[in-house]
């Protein structure tokens, strides 16, 4: 049977809320029983985008990255729900019965994600539905907020679990949080701009004040002797990404034909721009 599922393609995301702003008009002040009660104004977002910054001017990058309930195929909140208050329907979807579930604050804390949210008012737990009251009345063939984004980072289908593996391989899906073990629906591509990090720097041939395009950067981690490698752009400019944060003691190495490599000392904890390296000619 084919199962929802959600990519978010984090290199696609450009942090216009969109996906935030699409969810709020859906389900703010409009109950759509038995799917869920309205959402509040204030105090919650179903969906919301995280945002990184990672490195130094002027060779920084910016990431946004777009979230919400995972529809997890192991879901802790419904463990934690009493009365069958939490189900996951035949299609994947999870959904807090809004009847059911009042009062059950503890539904809230089940969740590893943060992405259930308590309405005072109401006394309940609540969450993203994947729009499945759109998706049931056959009017809608996605929820409101992939259908929103501009820019294609949201993607929403259904897949059979193998369409799905075949899938996760071909174009490196990962689970945002794989540790927490709940087996999400939404898959993340391109997730290393949010949660690896990166060494940049620039070339510069010093005796004719030139970009060094197409010098050669050797990155050798000193306990492992593990290696990456990388080319200057036409502007002297390097990056070697998906490195792991707070990992130890590094080499960079510059080569470049006819000129002396240098070599330079980096211990890695976050994304860094070590700056230029100038070389001069072998003499
Ligand atoms: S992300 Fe949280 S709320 Fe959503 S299904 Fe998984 S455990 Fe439940
Ligand atoms: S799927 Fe629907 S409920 Fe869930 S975040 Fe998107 S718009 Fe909101
Ligand atoms: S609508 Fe798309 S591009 Fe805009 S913030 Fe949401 S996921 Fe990112």
């Amino acid at each position: 049977m084919k199962k929802i599922n959600m990519i978010v393609d984090v290199a696609r995301c450009h942090d216009c809320n969109n996906c935030f702003l699409s969810c709020k008009d859906e389900h703010w002040d409009n109950n759509h029983l038995p799917y869920a009660a309205a959402q509040p104004r204030l105090g919650q977002k179903w969906r919301d985008v995280l945002y990184v910054e990672r490195g130094q001017y002027p060779l920084q990058d910016v990431c946004s990255l777009s979230y919400a309930c995972m529809h997890c195929d192991e879901p802790t909140c419904m463990k934690a729900a009493k009365d069958g208050a939490v189900y996951k329907r035949e299609d994947g979807i999870v959904i807090i019965d809004p009847i059911k579930a009042k009062g059950q604050k503890q539904i809230v804390d089940a969740c590893p994600y943060k992405a259930i949210y308590w309405n005072e008012e109401s006394q309940l737990p609540q969450k993203c539905t994947m729009c499945a009251h759109l998706l049931d009345n056959g009017e809608w063939k996605e929820p409101r907020c992939s259908f929103a984004c501009p820019t294609g980072s949201l993607t929403f289908f259904y897949a059979t679990d193998k369409e799905i593996a075949e899938r996760v391989k071909a174009e490196e899906l990962e689970y945002l949080h794989p540790e927490f073990g709940t087996k999400p629906r939404v898959w993340y591509k391109n997730l290393f701009r949010f949660t690896k990090c990166h060494v940049a720097g620039s070339v510069e041939l010093h005796d004719k004040k030139e970009c060094a395009d197409s010098a050669r950067v050797i990155l050798t981690n000193v306990a492992s002797q593990q290696t990456w490698s990388a080319s200057t752009n036409n502007y002297g400019d390097f990056k070697i990404d998906k490195l792991e944060p707070n990992s130890g003691a590094y080499t960079v190495t510059v080569e470049y034909p006819g000129y002396a490599s240098q070599t330079k000392d980096v211990k890695l904890q976050e994304s860094i721009n070590i700056g230029a390296f100038y070389l001069n000619p072998c003499s």
